[in-house]
């Protein structure tokens, strides 16, 4: 099996789940003891948040560069960046090696244009949220993703970075989520829901909801997972 290189640690949270979903995935699709190959390099969280807050993403993405070549160097197969936000440095990543990098906002429009959802809600950082880097790109495939009210975005990118990215998800979180996205449904006739940042899936699911929900860490552990199939049926 070809071996999946993440780039995780922003938050360590979301790419515990990135872990559990991917060998679930394998085990669902080969059964018995497999599991799946996977090289992690979990970055320390707190110089990169900080990074970000300054807006210093040049220095980011030399820190994520560095750690996509140490996993070319270490085998990997394909590279996933476990984060939406830092989506914002991918060019810097690529451009660092010759893998395959599983563009996340690429996974997340494909999966909407399979369903009839072309206005959907984009829940996430402050920064995925307001700068052109992901909604460009949703917008290159046709989807046209909204995003919260200024004051809506305060609160859901605060309850990332003090909560969940903490571990912690909080019952009236939830609620402010859900209520952000009602309004968004009522006023703005949003029709899905990307939960566009890897830890949003702690708090929210398909559940709560009944426009359809695109939770972009299910979707990107989902595609790799295609990917590593597909390159082991071309060389079969
Ligand atoms: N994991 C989050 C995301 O998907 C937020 C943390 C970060 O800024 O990397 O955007």
């Amino acid at each position: 099996m070809a071996t999946i290189g993440l780039i995780g640690g922003m938050s360590w949270e979301s790419t515990a789940v990135y872990y559990r979903l991917l060998n679930e995935g394998v085990r669902a699709r080969a059964g018995g003891l497999h599991s799946a190959d996977v090289l992690l390099h979990s970055l320390d969280f707190a110089p990169i948040a900080e990074m970000q807050a300054e807006g210093d993403w040049a220095a980011a993405g030399v820190a994520l560069a560095d750690s996509a070549r140490r996993l070319e160097r270490a085998g990997a197969a394909c590279l996933l960046l476990c984060t939406n936000t830092m989506h914002k440095v991918a060019d810097q990543i690529i451009a660092a090696t010759k893998l395959p990098f599983l563009h996340l906002a690429d996974v997340t429009a494909r999966a909407i244009r399979g369903t009839p959802s072309r206005r959907p809600l984009l829940l996430a950082t402050r920064f995925t949220m307001e700068q052109a880097f992901y909604r460009d790109r949703l917008k290159a495939f046709g989807v046209e993703a909204l995003v919260p009210q200024p004051e809506e975005r305060d609160e859901v990118h605060r309850i990332i970075y003090e909560e969940l990215c903490r571990g912690r998800v909080e019952a009236a979180s939830k609620e402010r989520y859900l209520a952000v996205v009602e309004r968004a449904i009522r006023d703005e006739g949003a029709d899905g829901v990307i939960l566009g940042c890897t830890e949003i899936g702690l708090l929210v699911s398909q559940a709560d909801f009944a426009v359809p929900v695109f939770d972009t860490t299910a979707l990107h552990a989902a595609a790799a997972l295609d990917y590593v199939a597909e390159v082991k049926s071309v060389a079969a």
